[in-house]
């Protein structure tokens, strides 16, 4: 299964307590899956298609639950979905549908299709967020949690598309808007968001699924990174001691290390005698033992001995 479909059946599930709530979440649902067609003058039939089972199986009990009514479910085999199931609902009989379809914000009075996002339908926070989630079910897609983040609601209409930035923008959240061929597209790619918009509509085990994902990710960059650094540290520790090496050298072949003050003698030695080691290891090998940077500034001298000559 994929994350988006693991998503969508994790928030089909969801029951939203609230009549306000349910009526929100339908209201998107149908908006983004539905399409209405009038079928003569005695049948409005909406037609939704969803390859999601949990989908439609919300839709039809929460037609059930608000309305009463009954809607025909069909299983068909979408030659648009590669032969996938795709689950239809239809409702009939004129006068009940357009009553329901306007207390839905889907038509108005005059049994005219209505653009947007429905201001009557999201002005609660919960509301809002029952919104979010139908349009979601209805056209969301949402990235697996191990590629880079990107969540977006793909709908026929600018208007729907303008109307959901503005609902999300409403509770904090940035979705940006774009369009595509055919259809316009309620997106982000960025994680803090994609993780709230989810947590906002109720997705809580995607969200854990993002953050431990996000964590592991996190920890994995800040290992590397130390592994990095302790790497460049040992790299420009080599460097140091390659040239500190070069320096004793041309030291003795020009002076003899005879001519150093015993202090810088005591340190040129222990450094012949230990290549690799690094300044702290020479200090000790010292008697009484040296700091680290007591050793830097000896080897210090020493260079400028040698770039003197
Ligand atoms: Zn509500």
């Amino acid at each position: 299964m994929s994350f988006t479909s693991e998503v969508k059946d994790e928030l089909a599930r969801l029951q939203a307590p609230r009549r306000c709530c349910r009526m929100a979440e339908l209201s998107a649902l149908m908006r983004l899956e539905g399409s209405l067609h009038l079928r003569g003058p005695h049948r409005i039939t909406l037609h939704t298609e969803s390859e999601n089972a949990a989908v439609a199986r919300k839709m039809f009990s929460l037609l059930r639950e608000l309305f009463l009514l009954s809607p025909e479910l069909r299983v068909e085999k979408a030659p648009r979905l590669k032969g996938h199931n795709c689950y239809c609902l239809f409702l009939g009989e004129e006068a009940q549908v357009a009553q329901v379809l306007n207390e839905l914000s889907l038509l108005d009075h005059a049994m005219r299709p209505v653009m947007g996002v429905s201001p009557r339908l999201t002005r609660r926070p919960c509301c809002s967020a029952a919104y979010l989630r139908g349009a979601f079910l209805g056209g969301g897609y949402v990235s697996k949690p191990e590629s880079p983040a990107h969540l977006e609601i793909n709908v026929r209409h600018s208007e729907m598309a303008e109307g959901l930035a503005r609902l999300s923008e409403r509770h904090g959240l940035e979705m940006h808007v774009t369009r595509k061929r055919d259809f316009f597209c309620v997106y982000t790619k960025s994680r803090r968001e994609q993780i709230d918009l989810l947590a906002f509509m109720g997705a809580h085990r995607a969200v854990l699924r993002l953050q431990s994902d996000a964590v592991f990710k996190e920890m994995r960059a800040e290992v590397n990174r130390r592994v990095n650094s302790e790497t460049a540290n040992l790299e420009r520790a080599v460097d140091a001691a390659q040239r500190q090496l070069r320096d004793i050298k041309r030291v003795q072949e020009a002076l003899g290390l005879e001519t150093l003050s015993p202090a810088l003698r005591e340190v040129a030695l222990m450094r012949l005698e230990h290549p690799e080691a690094s300044m702290q290891e020479l200090g000790a090998c010292i008697h009484p033992p040296l700091s680290k940077s007591a050793v830097y500034h000896r080897l210090l001298r020493i260079s400028r001995i040698a770039s003197a000559l």
